[in-house]
């Protein structure tokens, strides 16, 4: 109830954010066109200016700025983000994501099926 009640905290508001993050790329499309990519880019950008928690948006800039994210590609955004958000992880002394497994967390679910029911996503 409390969850449900209260604002959320920066680990309730991380988790819900890479969820978007990593599934919005997951549906990127395979090769995005330059309007695509020009949404991309600024969607990026203006959410990491927005991000409401200071130090975590001050992080992905200064990310950003040394590796600008690539837009041209649905794997190559994912790829980035992955890294991104593995970076942080080490920073927190979390373990680091296997970035090869992208798809079947936040796509195609385990080959075992049992995360069928999740896939009612459409791009
Ligand atoms: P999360 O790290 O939120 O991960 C959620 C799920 O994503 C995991 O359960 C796992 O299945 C999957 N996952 C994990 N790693 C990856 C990966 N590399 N690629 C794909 N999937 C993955 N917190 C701070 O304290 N300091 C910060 O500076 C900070 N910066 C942040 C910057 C951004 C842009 C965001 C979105 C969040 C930031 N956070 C920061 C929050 C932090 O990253 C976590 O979201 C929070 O600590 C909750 O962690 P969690 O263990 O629930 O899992």
């Amino acid at each position: 109830l409390v969850g449900d009640e209260c604002p959320p905290d920066s680990q309730v508001l991380g988790r819900a954010t890479w969820t978007f993050l990593h599934t919005m790329a997951a549906y990127y499309p395979e090769k995005a066109d330059t309007k695509q990519q020009d949404m991309m880019k600024s969607l990026l950008t203006s959410f990491s200016h927005f991000y409401p928690c200071g130090r975590c948006a001050s992080h992905l800039r200064g990310e950003m700025s040394r590796h600008p994210p690539p837009v041209d590609t649905r794997t190559n955004l994912s790829i980035w983000l992955c890294q991104t958000h593995n970076k942080v992880n080490v920073m927190l002394g979390k373990d680091e994501f296997d970035c090869s497994k992208l798809d079947e967390r936040w796509r195609d679910g385990p080959k075992d099926g049992r995360c069928s029911w999740a896939q009612d996503i459409e791009y």
